[in-house]
């Protein structure tokens, strides 16, 4: 609840800086202000759509989504951060084409005005940390604060002759630094639509740890996937020892979950048990040679039906 409420707050916060912008662009006639309040504006928006975006990755399964929304997350995160990176890409080229360094008083306005909307970026990436849209919102706000301090260090340096170049220095490291971090968010989200395996997490691991649980002889059709940013997922066929009970069975279905999470953070594991191997597997991981299991036939209760 009090997480909602600090959303909402940080909405506000950056709605009053918008207005104060607008007020004192107006009120001193700058276009460099002007800029300002557009810059805190679009912050604004992001943030809304940050946190509508989280919002609706909490919601859970419904029927159009039975695994619920959480990879809307880390695709709006992804894209968030895509565009800050073109954006940032872009002042650099604007900056590195400006004929003259903008004046020192200038310079300190714009640098102060563009820390205003860092505060609540940065909030948000702190209060939902395993969230993909608030970290790009937090890497939002902190590309606010490297530009309103690297604006700072150049006002600093306009009077000698590495006035322009300082800028576009500053410039051209945040944008830097932005891609970087942009990258690994789309590299994650696109891992994430392909259903790669988590990172860290060997298929021929999670395999040895089922066929080391006592009870069973082998797996196959393995598959190993994240639901969303947090979520291991695995589904499996597991040939049990033969003759075990539906209860023994569930009682090794329960151990086998059990060593799944502990060794490799799989929480969501389906698992189909047979007697006997079905058809050899066309997909997934490797099909190991002693699946082999003589087929018997169905018990007569199955035949008479
Ligand atoms: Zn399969
Ligand atoms: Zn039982
Ligand atoms: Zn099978």
């Amino acid at each position: 609840m009090h997480r909602h409420a600090s959303a909402i707050g940080s909405v506000m916060l950056a709605v009053v800086a918008a207005v104060a912008l607008v007020v004192l662009a107006i009120g001193a006639h700058s276009a460099l202000v002007g800029e300002d309040a557009v810059h805190v504006a679009m912050d604004l928006g992001t943030l809304a759509l940050g946190v509508a975006a989280r919002r609706f990755a909490e919601h859970g399964p419904d029927e159009r989504n039975t695994f619920g929304w959480h990879r809307v997350d880390a695709f709006v995160g992804a894209t968030l951060a895509l565009a800050l990176t073109l954006a940032s890409v872009w002042g650099v080229v604007v900056q590195a084409r400006a004929a003259t360094p903008s004046t020192v008083s200038v310079l300190v306005v714009a640098g102060v005005l563009s820390l205003a909307p860092a505060a609540p970026l940065i909030v948000q990436a702190w209060l939902h940390r395993t969230s993909g849209t608030a970290r790009a919102l937090g890497l939002h706000g902190l590309a606010d604060l490297a530009a309103g301090v690297a604006t700072l260090v150049a006002a600093s340096l306009t009077q000698t002759r590495l006035g322009h170049d300082a800028q576009t220095a500053a410039a051209t490291i945040i944008a830097a630094t932005i891609a970087a971090t942009s990258w690994r968010m789309i590299r994650d989200a696109v891992a994430l639509s392909l259903d790669l395996a988590p990172r860290g997490v060997a298929p021929s691991a999670v395999r040895a740890t089922i066929e080391a649980t006592p009870g069973v002889i082998a797996a196959h059709h393995l598959h190993l996937w994240r639901l969303d940013e947090q979520t291991n997922a695995l589904s499996a066929h597991i040939v049990a020892r033969s003759g075990l009970s539906l209860h023994q069975t569930q009682l090794l279905a329960d151990m086998i979950r059990e060593r799944l999470a502990r060794a490799h953070g799989i929480t969501h594991a389906t698992l189909e048990f047979e007697c006997h191997a079905c058809e050899a597997a066309s997909h997934g991981a490797s099909t190991s040679s002693h699946d082999q299991i003589a087929p018997h036939g169905l018990p007569p209760a199955d035949r008479s039906s």
